[in-house]
């Protein structure tokens, strides 16, 4: 499964980049193979469970683009321009910190609500989406200890999905002569709300995201 989904986006990612509908195929990809997950019933994960949501993400330049879009859509102006402020005050505090600093740090993504679900959970990026536990104990005690995440079950089904998907966009990424890099969740989604036309030229293979922090382990600095 995981070889297909990849070639199938490797080749849609290979035509002229229809940014918008490349992003809701792949978020649709994610979803339709996870949901064909035979253990799915065993996910602890529920609605106002947000424990994963202080962790790291990253992000391919066309999540954050279709986050952005999406938020505009949603937002009248000044409740876009709260957002903005918020989205660029959580990136102050954790685009830059490893994946353990970040969970050390415990802060919440800027788009997570008061009630403990993400505001924007239609759109939210593919790596929030292949993150499954079959143990909200073992988040919660994770993210107690300011620990990126617990190594006990998962659905590995979902993970997968997502990861087969994002390979596969990246891929396509590259033989379309586009920015594929893999940026930290805040940075990008913020540039690509104050970037003027950032998605056109993103598409039009400009390095818009290509200064931006990665997300990684302490191991590797
Ligand atoms: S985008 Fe949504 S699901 Fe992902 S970390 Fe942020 S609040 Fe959680």
């Amino acid at each position: 499964m995981a070889a297909a989904l990849a070639d199938e986006f490797a080749a849609t990612a290979a035509q002229p980049l229809p940014v918008l509908t490349l992003a809701e195929r792949a978020a649709a990809a994610v979803e339709k193979w996870s949901d064909r997950a035979p253990d799915r019933s065993r996910r602890a994960c529920r609605a106002g469970c947000a424990h994963c949501c202080y962790m790291a993400v990253s992000v391919t330049a066309l999540e954050a683009l279709w986050l952005a879009d999406r938020l505009r859509a949603a937002c009248a102006p000044e409740e876009l321009a709260a957002k903005i402020e918020q989205i660029a005050a959580t990136s102050a505090r954790v685009s830059n910190l490893t994946i353990e600093a970040r969970a050390a740090a415990r802060v919440p993504c800027a788009l997570l609500g008061p009630d403990g679900n993400c505001t924007m959970h239609p759109f939210r990026p593919l790596g929030c989406r292949g993150w499954t536990s079959f143990s909200a104990e073992l988040c919660a005690a994770a993210l107690a200890a300011g620990e990126p995440g617990h190594s006990g079950p998962c659905d590995r089904v979902a993970l997968a999905a997502a990861g087969s998907v994002t390979e596969g966009l990246q891929r396509g990424f590259r033989a379309a002569g586009v920015d594929a890099g893999h940026y930290e969740f805040h940075a990008a989604l913020l540039r690509a709300l104050t970037h003027p036309d950032a998605a056109a030229e993103w598409s039009c293979g400009r390095p818009v995201f290509s200064d931006l922090p990665r997300v990684v382990s302490e191991r590797l600095r």
